[in-house]
């Protein structure tokens, strides 16, 4: 993150009520980098809007501490470090992260995998710096050997996790889902329920705007070019979109982005450029890494699945006539009627 980014960021942190219905707004910085809002429809008279968001940033910082890949004392990276073959302890958060990357490794042959880090790091979209060239073939090799999903065990009555071979885990594709589920458990702790929480490209949205209405969140148009975005409703629903038009960086006029085909240990070559998933049944750690694994799978394969496991999810594709949109037949009810 640039530093104008961050100086600009720091002074949107805070939060704001207005009397005499209470609404309320809290901001902040997540994991460092990535901004983080929640918005009240009415703060409860004995809640200190100062101290709850003292608390909503500390919940977020939380998650860091637990996740982070680009701090070296953080609950996984030390899982990381530790040894094979053995059930390593493993906080709550941690656990059921795990537990529920696996799943979606499960649903789609690993194409989503959690210990995917070798080859987001050789692609120079993780901790470590950009390559200057792509890496080789056997370099690729190399970091595949590295991954694998299938040596991952969580075992949760006893709150462990074993690897079966040295994989490194990598949550970025559903932290910014921990980190909103991290929120939505403090306002229930103060017994708010009429909220907008969002981290990044995740948000989850329980009972109605100050205003009456549904909470909207609008899908960024991906090309950039200012078209209207899309507004989406959400009733007591959560939305995440995972996008390559984000994160990606060019090399020698090819565009790379950062997430990665476990398959092929490259970039995704197909001409999907976001996913939106959005799902009132599901939590938001599932709906922020079913947004990614989609992304993994294209347009094609990733709306067969999406249909297969009745998830509302919506594609934007680029293709030789421009962009196209493609929705599961479970999203009619989130897109608008005009
Ligand atoms: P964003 O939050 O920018 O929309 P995502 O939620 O889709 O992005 O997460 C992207 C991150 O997920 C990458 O930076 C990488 O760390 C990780 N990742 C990349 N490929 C995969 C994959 N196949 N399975 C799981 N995680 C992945
Ligand atoms: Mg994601």
């Amino acid at each position: 993150m640039s530093g104008w980014w961050f100086a600009i960021s720091l002074l949107l942190a805070g939060c704001s009520v207005s009397e005499p219905n209470r609404q309320a707004t809290f901001s902040g910085i997540a994991f460092f980098s990535i901004s983080w809002q929640v918005r009240v429809s009415n703060l409860p008279a004995n809640v200190n809007a100062q101290q709850l968001q003292t608390e909503l940033q500390q919940a977020l910082d939380d998650v860091n501490k637990t996740l982070s890949t680009y701090q070296p004392d953080t609950e996984l990276m030390r899982f990381n470090a530790g040894p094979i073959d053995q059930c390593l302890p493993v906080s709550k958060v941690l656990g059921e992260t795990v537990s529920k990357a696996l799943l979606l490794s499960e649903k789609t042959q690993g194409r989503y995998d959690i210990t995917v880090g070798p080859l987001v790091n050789l692609w120079g979209f993780g901790p470590q710096a950009r390559p200057e060239k792509t890496p080789t073939a056997s370099a690729i090799a190399e970091a595949r050997k590295q991954t694998g999903w299938q040596s991952l065990q969580v075992d949760t009555s006893n709150a462990c996790i074993t690897k079966h071979k040295a994989v490194a885990l990598d949550a970025s594709s559903l932290g910014e889902g921990v980190g909103v589920q991290a929120l939505a458990s403090v306002l229930a702790r103060h017994g708010i329920d009429q909220y907008l929480i969002s981290v990044a490209g995740v948000s989850q949205a329980r009972g109605k705007r100050p205003d009456g209405l549904l909470w909207r969140v609008a899908i960024e148009s991906a090309d950039g070019g200012g078209r209207p975005a899309l507004a989406i409703a959400l009733d007591n629903a959560v939305i995440s979109t995972s996008g390559s038009y984000r994160n990606y960086y060019e090399l020698d006029g090819v565009r790379y982005s950062h997430t990665i085909d476990p398959l092929t240990g490259q970039p995704i070559t197909h001409k999907g450029v976001s996913v939106t998933v959005v799902s009132k049944t599901l939590d938001a750690i599932l709906v922020d890494a079913w947004a990614t694994a989609l992304n993994v799978l294209g347009p094609k394969e990733g709306l067969q699945l999406a249909e297969q496991e009745g998830l509302a999810a919506y594609f934007i594709e680029k293709t030789a006539d421009g962009f196209v949109t493609h929705h599961s037949g479970e999203s009619a009810q989130f897109l608008p009627t005009e």
